[in-house]
């Protein structure tokens, strides 16, 4: 049970746990939080099962479809999400020119918008609600929050200097992310120990990217050009690159977030430098994302040290996509050469193998921003299969970096972090009671069925997503991830071990606890009217949505009667 340290939070948390008279399923604020109306008496409702999925991303959302589909009449499934809106790293992940791949919110709305399901955005487990106030509301828990957190380089300068940030972070400016963007206050203003007025992560973009006061910039027309570094060889490496090379008149087209775009437009970083440290034989990227990126139109590309030495040969051989980036690389290479070298793109892409970050370094006029990089350059050690990095002692520096971006992997929280982020100072909850991995950063688990100590099953909590898996895949493997983790469930549903709600609590879910925190959830219909909003806006710019910005602007237009 959460610990509460005042009288009038203690009267709340004990009006959440009583149902209220009435209409279980309705909100104090919000009527059509409804599981049922009509279609009510359709199902066998004697004997329903209630479930908890807690994240709406492609994990959340393929997980509360298989429930639909397997439970049919039977089943009732609550979405919670921190997020106002839905979808997950599907709305804030995926790059704005990647329109095909947000194709797959058609049936993530179909789910959402069954009658049998509900949606709590704008609730946080952790924040609005602990798992002990859900574990006895429903048969089962499913937990599929994702990995909210980064891996870092270990490296000087990485968590101080304003111009150095995680991907993720970038990912969520372009894709406009109120973290970045509005007033939800984010940990990245914590991290720096910043107060109010502290600029947002937006100003600080901005102002890296698009800053042209530098003493040591060389403005001749062939001198060194302004970069930007992003360190890994992931997918993620490979979409900063894409945004911040590509002509963003290419990109006005696209849901990308005006703010972002305007930025882009007048950025001043002309080189961007992707820094693996090991090779091209493991690198990490798919060679259809690598292909797009070498083959922008006006930039030149580099390569840097990808031969691939005869102890390397096997992991290439034991990779089709690998072998296919390298070709890909071979080829843009082979186009580079014919081009004389007195003529030079707009902007330029080196590909930096064989090198870790040392150190970043502040600018000689401005010691709190990011002004160079100094890599060291590595050699590979250990049998096939297990390259690995070492260094070799020699250095080199990428000098006039304006921003510097770590896109070395996403990283699961465990769910206590969460719980700083409390809005009520009169309730403090405590340490939540879900396991965590911390080495491997995810919800220790049999086949998403969540285990404890002595890999002991909490009954009724299960995982699914990266959250179990850790940060790999795309989104279409969240489906058999998915698939898995529900099968797990409805098997031991077979077994009788799922638990049974307390009928003090008559079914009505989550509903009433987070009305008697005065939690302002986002219904579905709530979200509907975000949608529609964010269309009418694109409509005016001639792009799919222009997305909300800020999370009050969005509690504002949910709750707008029409
Ligand atoms: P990722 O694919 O795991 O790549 C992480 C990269 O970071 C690797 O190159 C890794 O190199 C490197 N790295 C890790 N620790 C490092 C360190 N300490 N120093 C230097 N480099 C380090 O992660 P991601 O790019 O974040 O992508 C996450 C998942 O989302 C992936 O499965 C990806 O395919 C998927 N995704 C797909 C798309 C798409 O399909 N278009 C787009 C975005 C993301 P090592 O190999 O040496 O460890």
């Amino acid at each position: 049970m959460a610990a509460v340290t005042s009288r009038r939070a203690l009267t709340r948390l004990s009006a959440a746990a009583r149902p209220r008279g009435g209409a279980p399923f309705a909100t104090r604020r919000d009527a059509p939080l409804r599981w049922v109306s009509s279609s009510a008496k359709d199902s066998p409702a004697r004997d329903p099962r209630l479930f908890c999925v807690v994240g709406s991303g492609p994990a959340g959302m393929y997980a509360a479809d298989r429930l639909l589909t397997h439970y049919g009449a039977a089943a009732r499934v609550d979405i919670l999400d921190k997020s106002p809106v839905p979808f997950g790293l599907v709305r804030s992940g995926v790059a704005p020119d990647h329109a095909s791949t947000k194709s797959v919110t058609n049936r993530f709305e179909k789910v959402l918008n069954d009658p049998r399901a509900r949606f709590f955005g704008n609730a946080a487990l952790g924040r609005d609600v602990s798992v002990d106030d859900l574990a006895p509301r429903y048969h089962a828990v499913v937990l599929a929050y994702g990995a909210a957190g980064d891996r870092t380089l270990d490296v000087p300068g990485e968590d101080t200097l304003l111009g150095a940030l995680s991907a993720r972070r970038f990912v969520g400016w372009f894709n406009g992310d109120p973290e970045a963007h509005g007033d939800d206050p984010s940990d990245f203003l914590a991290r720096r120990g910043d107060e109010e007025g502290a600029p947002s992560l937006h100003d600080e973009i901005a102002r890296c990217l698009t800053n042209t006061e530098t003493k040591t910039m060389d403005v001749s027309k062939h001198g060194p050009r302004r970069s930007a570094v992003i360190f890994g060889l992931g997918n993620v490496a490979l979409d900063c690159a894409r945004i911040l090379l590509r002509d963003p008149k290419d990109l006005r087209a696209t849901d990308i977030c005006a703010a972002a775009l305007a930025t882009l437009e007048r950025s001043a970083v002309e080189h961007v430098a992707l820094v693996g440290r090991r090779g091209v034989a493991q690198a990490a990227f798919s060679p259809k994302e690598l292909r797009e990126l070498l083959d922008l139109p006006d930039v030149d590309v580099r390569v840097y040290d990808d031969a691939v030495a005869e102890a390397d040969a096997a992991d290439l051989e034991a990779s089709r996509p690998r072998r296919r980036a390298r070709e890909a690389i071979e080829k843009r290479k082979a186009r580079g050469k014919g081009l004389r070298e007195s003529v030079r793109s707009r902007k330029e892409l080196s590909v930096r193998f064989l090198r870790s970050p040392k150190a970043l370094v502040a600018r000689d006029d401005d010691a709190t921003r990011l002004g160079s990089v100094v890599l060291e350059v590595n050699e590979l050690a250990g049998p096939p299969g297990s390259r690995r990095a070492r260094g070799t002692g020699a250095t080199e520096t990428i000098r006039d970096v304006a921003l510097a971006l770590r896109s070395v992997g996403y990283k699961a929280k465990p769910l206590e972090e969460a719980s700083r982020d409390t809005r009520d100072t009169s309730v403090t909850l405590k340490q939540q009671r879900v396991p965590f991995d911390a080495t491997r950063g995810i919800v220790p688990n049999a086949f998403g069925r969540v285990t404890g100590a002595g890999n002991r099953r909490v009954p009724g909590l299960y995982v699914a997503g990266w959250l179990k898996r850790g940060p790999k895949g795309i989104i279409g493997d969240n489906l058999i991830d998915a698939e898995e983790t529900i099968g797990a469930l409805i098997e031991d549903d077979a077994q009788g071990l799922l638990r049974k709600p307390d009928a003090v609590f008559e079914n009505s879910g989550v509903a009433p606890v987070l009305a008697a925190r005065d939690t302002r959830v986002v219904s579905k219909e709530g979200w509907a009217r975000i949608d529609a909003e964010e269309r009418r806006r694109g409509a005016e710019a001639g792009k799919p949505r222009e997305k909300l910005t800020s999370v009050s602007e969005m509690l504002r237009v949910a709750n707008e009667r029409g």
